[in-house]
């Protein structure tokens, strides 16, 4: 086999060349989808005793693939972690790893801003099911947390930038607390990816992203990934997604693949795209508040510097409006196509909370007409003058 370290010193070579096996498949430059859902052996015992042969074991489809296989040595190389694992969606990712931490009748603390289905899994489905309650933080100050968690407090779950309001928490605080109460520490990672932010680093247990958004990046596909360092946890990763049975099938593994060889010149376009657009934004006399880390006025724009090496296209902004106006300040957008999630080439528009009272918007740190975008890569100038256009009609 190549000698894979040295592609390990730069992220650049890890999304090109590393974990690939050339010489397993006639040196093609590009993986196969391994479309196969078990693999034959010359004898029983060599069957029983495949896992003590080789570092890759591939029996059944369910439990591990070559081309799966591959997307996660990349990915686990990324966030410096010993081993990821791929799941069929980022929820399937994010639910095997709180069913992998947390105990029946366990305290999670969370912030309010996590991923919408993620606080709906955590409130209803486990307290339901599994007697868990969760207390919920802002999760930028960190009293917050020390007030929180207690010994009972299973996992801490964060998303540092957070879902809509893009707020952040200090991740290595947020550590030192859980360790003191022998919690775990769970973050989405989905808005920096593994470029811009490596939270194993800061000392958190599990990594989590979905695919789904700048990984695959073409909007083409449904994943997502864990990624950890201690040894009994992957375990339980590995087994309980070979149970739960939510493993990435290969045609979205190798289409991650192919995604992750551009991740590097997609986000920093998608950066200096948002950057412009969220300087627009900032300075017009219609807007009342941008949420975007990258800005300088950001309020917590220090500690991004602190832990994010960039930020991504995805930010939030409201303007002194109503909300029918608002509604049709977005319809009114034509580069910007309405639409649920972001990551990937295009450009999106959306107001998530559109349907919500006053009262709930505002627990959640924004106003009911609030307005999510997605930079893609249409071009800086023409998403501004996308904006412009539709500001010219309010
Ligand atoms: C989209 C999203 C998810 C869920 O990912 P799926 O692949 O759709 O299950 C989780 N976290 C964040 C921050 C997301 O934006």
């Amino acid at each position: 086999m190549t000698d894979q370290s040295k592609y390990l010193e730069d992220s650049r070579l890890i999304e090109t060349h590393y974990g690939e096996e050339y010489e397993n498949y006639y040196n093609a430059i590009v993986p196969p989808v391994f479309l196969n859902s078990l693999n034959v052996f010359p004898s029983i015992d060599a069957y029983f005793d495949s896992d003590k042969n080789d570092k890759h074991v591939y029996v059944y489809g369910r439990v591990q693939n070559p081309t799966v296989r591959i997307l996660e040595d990349k990915i686990a190389a990324l966030e410096h972690g010993t081993k990821a694992f791929v799941y069929s969606s980022g929820m399937a990712a994010a639910t095997t790893a709180v069913m992998s931490v947390c105990h029946a009748g366990a305290h999670i603390v969370c912030v309010r801003n996590v991923y919408g289905p993620l606080n709906t899994f955590l409130t209803q489905y486990c307290k339901e099911y599994f007697q868990m309650n969760v207390t919920f933080v802002k999760g930028d100050l960190i009293e917050e947390f020390e007030d929180a968690v207690t010994d009972n407090t299973d996992l801490i779950v964060l998303e540092s930038p957070s879902s809509i309001v893009m707020s952040l928490q200090d991740i290595s605080k947020v550590v030192q607390i859980a360790r003191k109460h022998n919690a775990k520490t769970y973050i989405d990672n989905t808005y920096c990816t593994p470029i811009f932010q490596n939270p194993l680093d800061l000392g958190v247990d599990i990594v989590m992203h979905t695919m789904s958004k700048y990984i695959g990046g073409h909007s083409d596909i449904i994943g997502g990934v864990l990624i950890a360092n201690d040894e009994d946890l992957l375990k339980k990763l590995m087994l309980h997604r070979e149970l739960y049975g939510g493993i990435l099938g290969p045609m979205e593994a190798w289409l991650a693949i192919r995604g992750l060889r551009t991740i590097e010149v997609r986000l920093r376009q998608h950066e200096k795209n948002a950057m412009a657009v969220a300087a627009f934004l900032d300075k017009h006399p219609r807007v009342k508040t941008v949420n975007y880390p990258g800005l300088p006025s950001f309020p917590q724009y220090d500690l991004m510097k602190k832990q994010q090496k960039g930020n991504c296209g995805l930010m939030s902004f409201e303007i002194d409006s109503t909300m029918e106006q608002t509604k049709k300040f977005c319809q009114a957008l034509s580069i910007f196509k309405i639409g649920v999630s972001w990551g990937g080439f295009e450009s999106l528009v959306e107001m998530p909370y559109a349907r919500m009272t006053d009262q709930e918007a505002s627990w959640l740190g924004a106003s009911a007409n609030i307005i999510r975008i997605h930079c893609g890569l249409e071009g800086d100038d023409l998403l501004i003058a996308d904006l412009e256009k539709a500001f010219s009609i309010l």
